[in-house]
Formats: C-alpha cells, sequence, structure tokens
C-alpha cells in the first residue's frame, strides 16, 4: 500500500497513544523546600520543571526555570525563600489523567503555553486533591512521534 496510507496510518496511532504509556516519573520538591534547593534539584534531575507537594504527597504547586530565574532577581536569601511563596499554585495547575491521550496533552500544553503537565490522579472525595502519578513534557510528546514513524511495521 502507498506512503500517504501508511503515514495517515502512523498519525492515527499517534494521537490515541494513552497519557499512561508515555509518562516519565514526577520530579517532585516539599513545598516548604527552599528555592536554592529547588534549584539545585532542577540541575542534579536534569528537568525544567518540579512539581511541589504538601506533606501527604499531594501536588500542591508547579515550580518552573522562569519561577526560579523570577525569585532569583534582586533576592539575596533564597536558601530562606520557601518554594510555596513562588509556585503556580492549585486550583490553577493544568493536570491530565492517565486515561487521556497525547493529542489531548500536546493541546493543553500549546493553548497554555506551558512544557508540562503533572500527571495526576484526583483523590476520592476530595475535590481539587490530586495524587501524583508522573509527568508530561513537550519531549515526551516528540519522542513518542519519533517512535510511531520510525517503527513503520507495527
Ligand atoms: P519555563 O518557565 O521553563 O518556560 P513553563 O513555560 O512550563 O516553563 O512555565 C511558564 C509558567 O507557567 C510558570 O510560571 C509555571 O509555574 C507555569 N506552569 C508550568 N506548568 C504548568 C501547569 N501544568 N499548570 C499551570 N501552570 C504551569
Amino acid at each position: 500500500f502507498n506512503e500517504s496510507y501508511e503515514t495517515k496510518q502512523q498519525a492515527k496511532r499517534f494521537i490515541h497513544q494513552k497519557v499512561a504509556d508515555y509518562k516519565a516519573h514526577p520530579i517532585v520538591v516539599g513545598k516548604s523546600a527552599s528555592v536554592y534547593d529547588a534549584i539545585v534539584q532542577l540541575f542534579l534531575e536534569d528537568v525544567g520543571t518540579l512539581y511541589a507537594v504538601d506533606t501527604n504527597g499531594h501536588l500542591a504547586g508547579v515550580v518552573s526555570r522562569k519561577d526560579l530565574l523570577r525569585a532569583s532577581l534582586g533576592n539575596q536569601n533564597l536558601s530562606e525563600l520557601p518554594v510555596s511563596v513562588i509556585m503556580t499554585r492549585m486550583p490553577n495547575i493544568i493536570t491530565i489523567n492517565p486515561d487521556e491521550t497525547l493529542l489531548e496533552a500536546a493541546k493543553k500544553m500549546i493553548h497554555n503555553h506551558i512544557d508540562s503537565l503533572p500527571v495526576v490522579k484526583e483523590v476520592a472525595e476530595q475535590k481539587s486533591t490530586y495524587l501524583l502519578v508522573g509527568r508530561i513534557t513537550k519531549t515526551t510528546i516528540t519522542r513518542a512521534y519519533l517512535e510511531i514513524m520510525e517503527n513503520k511495521s507495527t
């Protein structure tokens, strides 16, 4: 069969992939940790975004590179400044569920101008309380796309 048919099939397969099958481990920081420690962790883990969690391990906030740079400008004591002060917090966090598709993840990131999405499961009977189970980034989408386009016969 012809190439354009095959490409269409691949594109179709790509958009139906589930977040659950591509998510990476979430890299977390306690929300009372300092901005200084968050910057160190960002380098150690080689990620662009950290997810802040409360003492129950529930998602409390998102801390990105720009958040950390902004906090660093003109602030002398980053060891005394908790990430909870500078993070984007609930309920303003855009999340995704494991059973949603990569297409939905891509749309959420592009429409909201963000680089990553925390993958979450809602805690039963606690509205807006989320258990963090992974992360999806723009790199995740690019990697999935490449895998599917290179692996033509499956
Ligand atoms: P960077 O700061 O490295 O460019 P982003 O573009 O992802 O990273 O972040 C831009 C802003 O959006 C930051 O203030 C960050 O806290 C916020 N942000 C990042 N991810 C999310 C998300 N999933 N939901 C809500 N806000 C987010």
